[in-house]
């Protein structure tokens, strides 16, 4: 809405700008590819990476990176996200599939249209109004996990195993829609459910068979890590940071590792512990120290990082 009495010419000058931003966000968007793939070796075996568009979320600017010191306690930080009036620009919402000798494996599921559906929310509507007066997510038709699995040529109901980076609601989204599939998190991430807005009720239901890293892993220095594959390949690590219970995944390939790193920070260049990072993380110095281990390991594939599909594309190569 325009104030009374501005001139035709201004009026003119906003109406273009608008248009302008329209067409800018419009190429943008249209720029983000909805999928890639690498093609890899695991022991001389074939085995791909694919990369699948399952949407985009949009949180607050204090969300997004932090705005306080970094020792600033959780509970303050999170109150300073929900002061905050202005949004970030959307950020896309990565799952990715490991088509593996010994199976399908997703690392992630990405978000549900059910999120904006207000009469999904009814057993708490009161939870959904918080939570989407924060976090925006914005789901195509088609634009689902296992609708993006079916593009890649891959069958959903083939999935082996789904590993939760954490149990956030855009990360969770299609859980039931693989009732045959392990899903596996970790009890940490349960325990820590209701301070992190983890709602079990919108992704769990009576067939979907959850398993704990940290219950059936190895415990070594003195993470709990579990082997996904039987050659050793494939695995999940519990590395508490941007939630109490997150997990990243590993996947070691002849030509160098993959890592499935979740939210420990939004975007690769996140992934610097010298770089700003995200308001929302539970534990800020686990998170620089993951970060740190984690310089220089291999391909880095967070889970809304908008160069996703050109470096997973050129790595190795
Ligand atoms: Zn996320």
């Amino acid at each position: 809405m325009l104030p009374n009495g501005s001139s035709h010419a201004t009026r003119l000058t906003v109406f273009n700008s608008a248009v302008k931003m329209n067409i800018v966000q419009q190429s943008r968007e249209s720029v983000m590819r909805s999928h890639a793939s690498s093609q890899l070796t695991v022991n001389g075996r074939p085995v791909a990476v694919h990369a699948m568009l399952c949407g985009s979320v949009t949180v607050k600017r204090s969300h997004a990176v932090c705005c306080v010191p970094e020792r600033t306690p959780a509970q303050l930080r999170f109150l300073t996200i929900l002061a905050d009036r202005k949004f970030a620009d959307p950020m896309p919402i990565w799952c990715y599939a490991i088509d593996h000798p010994e199976g399908l494996f997703v690392v992630d599921a990405g978000a549900s249209p059910s999120y904006n559906d207000p009469t999904s929310w009814e057993p708490d509507a009161r939870t959904g109004a918080v939570i989407r007066s924060f976090i925006k997510l914005d789901v195509a038709d088609g634009q689902t996990l296992p609708d993006q699995l079916h593009r890649a040529g891959l069958r959903p109901d083939s999935v082996r195993a789904i590993v939760l980076t954490h149990q956030h609601i855009d990360h969770t989204g299609t859980v039931p829609a693989f009732p045959a599939a392990d899903v596996w998190t970790t009890r940490a991430e349960d325990a820590a459910a209701n301070r992190i807005g983890a709602l079990h009720w919108r992704w769990r239901d009576a067939a979907t068979t959850i398993r704990y890293v940290d219950a059936e892993g190895n415990h070594a220095n003195p993470v709990a890590a579990v082997d996904l594959t039987s050659d050793g390949t494939l695995t999940a690590i519990h590395t508490p940071g941007h939630t109490p219970g997150s997990v990243t995944v590993r996947l070691r390939t002849d030509q160098g590792d993959v890592w499935f790193t979740g939210d420990t920070s939004f975007t690769a260049s996140g992934m610097d512990p010298a770089a700003p990072t995200a308001g929302i993380h539970s534990d800020m110095r686990q998170v620089r120290l993951l970060q740190t281990r984690l310089q220089n390991a291999g391909l880095l594939l967070p889970s809304h990082d908008p160069t996703v599909p050109d470096r997973l594309e050129a790595a190795f190569r």
